[in-house]
């Protein structure tokens, strides 16, 4: 008998966690952090089902933070295990913890200064930043397709998952009595024939596939249409000297819109423009997708073989010290800047935002999913006026918010994923997606391949016999 616990991410896209159990041993999948919602900084201080010591081994399927935020809480409880993961998850699970780490710990000075002043006690942190140490040492790196022995009568391989680098569908090859059992973990699936990284790989084999659903209920909007309307935008700040500020994710997003600004240079003719890249995270994330070219999709293996990507880096400026950042106010001249954070509640874009939307020959391209209560979806609604570090500023720049660069793939290509493994009928099991996300999700997978599938509730485990 499998036994299967939900860690979180069930009826919601974060918090993903898997414990996987047989009568032999222990294995937990993925353990991220809540984001957003009530309660989401308590929640992402909770272990839940998991029991560190009774872990045999821990496997990463990507490093974002709603997949790997809670590792450190696991090494904090105790966990001296390994954690399996591709060698590029490993690299970027090292920068995002950390900043993670030191967001929280910057978090709770503030809040303890608080507390002290109201005459309440100190908090505790629920970890600390020797912890994200000891998850970047307990990192076991495992390449794309090899399979390893992780627990006694479980192994494990990786599959790509095309949705940022280094991420993955995690499969377990699990002995139960005299059989064996193949569980596969989508993790997150990213969209087909985006640019740098291969297409998601399909899985071929299982008895169960425990799968995202972020867009279960719709499609994503075009991205050809979306990197056209950035060469439009582009051109049109080279033509009237215009500045241009993109508030984008440090990993994955800031990589893909460089991709594009490259492109446009090369292929639509773009007049070469000053891109500045001002964000230490951003600029370390680019670093380790510059040092994972064996993971590159054809089109950019051309570009490194050919010389071309060096050529293209050209363009790209960093702004690394917080003068650096502060000079491109003044900058003259038509530029882009590219900036974390992706929704502008924190970091050097929010300095940006506030020496660039109040000028009316300026562009703020808005680059993905803003949540309510972000300054970057007051931008998106359009505020006419927003609040910036206790200042008002007027938007006077013309804001454009560009949806289609999303790292998820639209719900055909979610079915399409399952096409190769739905004629042996496995059990399916939906996560990683709003409720209306994910029962949009189980309809079509019934109406395509005639296949039950099952949206567990929070604290509801699964058993596999
Ligand atoms: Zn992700
Ligand atoms: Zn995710």
């Amino acid at each position: 008998m499998i036994r299967i616990d939900f860690c979180g991410a069930v009826g919601e896209v974060t918090g993903s966690g898997y414990l996987v159990q047989t009568d032999a041993a222990t294995v937990l999948v993925d353990f991220g952090a809540f984001q957003g919602g009530p309660g989401a900084r308590e929640r992402s201080r909770e272990l839940g089902p998991v029991r560190p010591d009774r872990l045999d081994a821990v496997v990463l399927s990507h490093a974002h933070i709603d997949h790997s935020g809670r590792l450190p809480l696991l090494m904090a409880a105790g966990y001296a295990g390994q954690l399996h993961a591709t060698p590029a998850t490993l690299d970027l699970a090292a920068l995002l913890l950390a900043d993670q780490g030191r967001i929280l710990e910057g978090d709770l000075v503030r809040e303890n200064r608080r507390r002290q002043r109201a005459g309440q006690p100190r908090l505790e942190p629920p970890f600390t930043l020797a912890d994200v140490e000891r998850v970047k040492a307990s990192g076991r790196p495992l390449a794309y397709g090899q399979r390893r022995q992780i627990a006694p009568g479980i192994s494990l391989r990786l599959g790509e998952a095309g949705h940022i680098l280094g991420s993955a569908s995690v499969e377990l090859c699990i002995a139960d009595g005299g059989t064996s059992r193949v569980l596969v973990f989508s993790g997150d699936i990213g969209p087909c024939g985006a640019p740098i990284l291969r297409d998601p790989q399909r899985p071929a084999l299982a008895d169960l596939v425990v799968m995202e659903s972020t867009y279960g209920d719709r499609e994503r909007p075009s991205a050809a249409s979306t990197v056209q309307r950035l060469r439009e935008i582009l051109h049109e700040a080279v033509r009237n000297r215009a500045r241009v500020v993109i508030p984008a994710f440090a990993v994955g997003r800031t990589q893909l819109l460089l991709f594009h600004m490259a492109a446009a240079i090369r292929e639509a003719g773009l007049p070469s423009i000053p891109v500045y890249l001002d964000s230490p995270m951003a600029t370390a994330a680019t670093l380790v997708y510059m040092h994972h070219q064996e993971l590159y999709d054809a089109e950019l293996g051309e570009l490194v073989h050919s010389g071309q990507l060096r050529h293209d880096l050209q363009m790209l400026k960093v702004a690394e010290s917080v003068a650096e950042s502060r000079a491109l106010n003044e900058h003259e001249g038509p530029c882009v800047i590219i900036s974390a954070a992706g929704m502008c509640e924190a970091g050097r874009v929010v300095h940006h935002l506030r020496h660039t939307l109040w000028r009316e020959n300026a562009h703020v391209i808005l680059s993905g999913y803003m949540a309510p209560g972000t300054l970057g979806r007051a931008l998106a609604d359009g505020a006419g006026m927003v609040e910036i570090f206790g200042e008002e500023i007027a938007v006077r720049a013309t804001v454009h918010h560009l949806s289609g660069f999303s790292a998820h793939a639209g719900q055909a290509e979610l079915l399409d994923w399952l096409s190769e493994v739905a004629p042996q009928a496995p059990r399916i099991v939906l996560t990683h997606g709003d409720d209306p996300a994910r029962h949009a999700l189980c309809e079509r997978i019934r109406e395509r391949y005639g296949l039950p599938a099952e949206c567990p509730q929070p604290g509801e485990t699964l058993l596999l016999g």
